[in-house]
């Protein structure tokens, strides 16, 4: 079981080498060669914990790691850090499921593959007998950067540095990152949105002068951003577990197909949803969410991709993308795994802003149904949604709630559907409570919905901010090089 970069077909490494390199060369993504089938008939599917099923779905597209190292990797991440046991709850609200995704230290979906990539790449770097030091590049729209340095914060031999868009961020987000303690973890914020750090980060992955300094000092790059295929395989999971509940709950026949719905951003969740299907997961459709930066909506509908548009900050920030990174390792199947082919849609990405996709490529986009919200109309939904159950969402899943009840309309038979919840209400409060509540806005949203206030959100106030250091995006190198004291 190898991965092969969807940029050169004759790079294919293992598991471990793909986790630990992050991105192939040539600005390549890895994909595994194959997708195993995870059986969900008998009943020791249904009878798997978090953990268990975890195990049973990583350990084929980790094969080279032993059965001891991945269990220890699962038992390290998927513990009391999580405050839900189930690690990631199905909560049923009307004839909506919501997969609670936001139980971890960071109250985001992020936390659900930040938590365990930590240990995967140490593990890997055992296996690989690599005694370099790994150095964490990170561009963030706000909660990956947060897990991340959880994840990382002092783990042996690595670093991590975060770029964040500093006027891009929500005021909690922003003091998560802030407050990160930790010996190897650095925060900066950039003048640029999520984009241009996205952008500047990959192009420090291919520059082969700072390959070589960081060598010379026995130090290489990783990424902890979804571009990595150690994030999206501990996300496939979630997949199944909510299947399962489903099932367990009496909502659903074994083997009844169902629909989930996904706030989108840069298409990493989404995949691991597609990819569970092609691991044999009954998902009919996949519908896409986005919010008013709806570039992946107008892809849907047209197979044209335009990322020269206006950006927006909305009020469901992690999602404010306009290049989605991992759009390409869908591309790499549409066009048959044809490396040139993909190559030249992703340079004219670059060059032109823009690509195209022939008829017969966007005809097998099937699956995927998108749309979009607009921020009046997520905050409507989370009104709407409270005013009938009593049921806080946050903004992102708002979007998801907003595009699945559009999807409703279009279906004929309608399938039971599942709406991926992303993050807890409390990171984004100001979306219910509205704008007038500076410096209140959690002790608001208490006394209104008496949601009690995550642990992790209260201590927020007394924690010192550790880091300072705002830049121009022209800056990055430089300041990765001073920070590695090159
Ligand atoms: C990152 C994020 C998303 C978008 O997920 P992608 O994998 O980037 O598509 C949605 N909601 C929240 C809360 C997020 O943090």
């Amino acid at each position: 079981m190898l991965y092969q970069s969807t940029r050169d077909k004759n790079e294919r490494v293992t598991a471990s080498k793909a986790i630990l390199n992050g991105l192939a060369s040539e600005g390549g993504l890895y994909i595994p060669e194959e997708f195993p089938t995870i059986p969900i008939t008998g009943t020791n599917f249904l009878q798997q914990t978090y953990q268990e099923l975890a195990y049973e779905i990583m350990q084929p597209l980790l094969a080279d790691f032993s059965e001891e190292e991945l269990k220890k990797c699962i038992s390290k991440a998927y513990n009391d850090k999580f405050t839900d046991k189930k690690i990631a709850p199905l909560n049923k609200q009307g004839a909506d499921y919501y997969l609670e995704l936001f139980h971890g230290p960071t109250l985001a979906f992020k936390d659900m593959a930040l938590s365990i990539l930590p240990y995967l790449m140490t593990t890997a770097l055992k296996k690989q007998e690599v005694d370099q030091e790994i150095v964490i590049l990170t561009a963030t729209s706000g909660d990956t950067g947060k897990a991340a340095m959880e994840g990382f914060a002092d783990v042996e031999g690595t670093k991590i540095i975060v770029f964040y868009p500093k006027d891009g961020v929500s005021d909690i987000q922003k003091k998560q990152m802030l407050t990160q303690k930790g010996e190897n973890t650095f925060v900066v914020g950039i003048d640029g949105n999520f984009d241009d750090a996205q952008t500047s980060v990959k192009q420090m992955f291919e520059d082969q002068e700072l390959k070589q300094m960081l060598n010379q000092h026995n130090m290489q790059f990783s990424s902890a951003n979804s571009i990595n295929i150690g994030r999206l395989i501990p996300q496939i999971v979630y997949y199944f577990y909510g299947y399962q509940q489903l099932v367990k709950k009496g909502e659903i026949e074994l083997g009844e197909k169902i629909n989930v719905s996904v706030p989108t951003g840069n298409f990493g969740n989404i995949l691991a949803g597609h990819y569970a299907k092609k691991m044999g997961l009954p998902i009919s459709q996949l519908i896409c969410a986005s919010n008013r930066n709806k570039v992946l909506t107008d892809f849907f509908d047209t197979g044209s991709y335009l990322k020269n548009r206006d950006f927006f900050v909305t009020n469901s920030p992690s999602m404010d993308i306009l290049v989605s990174s991992n759009l390409e390792r869908l591309l790499f199947e549409l066009v048959n795994k044809d490396n040139s082919r993909l190559i030249s849609l992703m340079h004219d990405l670059n060059r032109q802003g823009n690509y195209h996709l022939l008829e017969i490529e966007k005809n097998k986009m099937g699956e995927f149904y998108a749309g979009f919200a607009e921020e009046r109309e997520i905050e409507e939904v989370i009104q709407q949604v409270y005013e009938k159950s009593g049921y806080v969402i946050d903004p992102h899943t708002a979007v998801a709630k907003k595009v699945a009840d559009d999807y409703r309309k279009t279906e004929k038979e309608p399938l039971k559907l599942m709406i991926v919840s992303t993050a807890s209400p409390y990171k984004f409060p100001v979306c219910f409570i509205g704008k007038n509540h500076k410096g209140k806005e959690v002790e608001t949203l208490h006394e209104k919905t008496q949601l009690p206030i995550p642990k992790v959100i209260e201590e927020l106030n007394s924690l010192p901010i550790l880091y300072k250091t705002n830049i121009k995006t022209s800056g990055m190198k430089q300041t990765v090089l001073s920070l590695l004291n090159l």
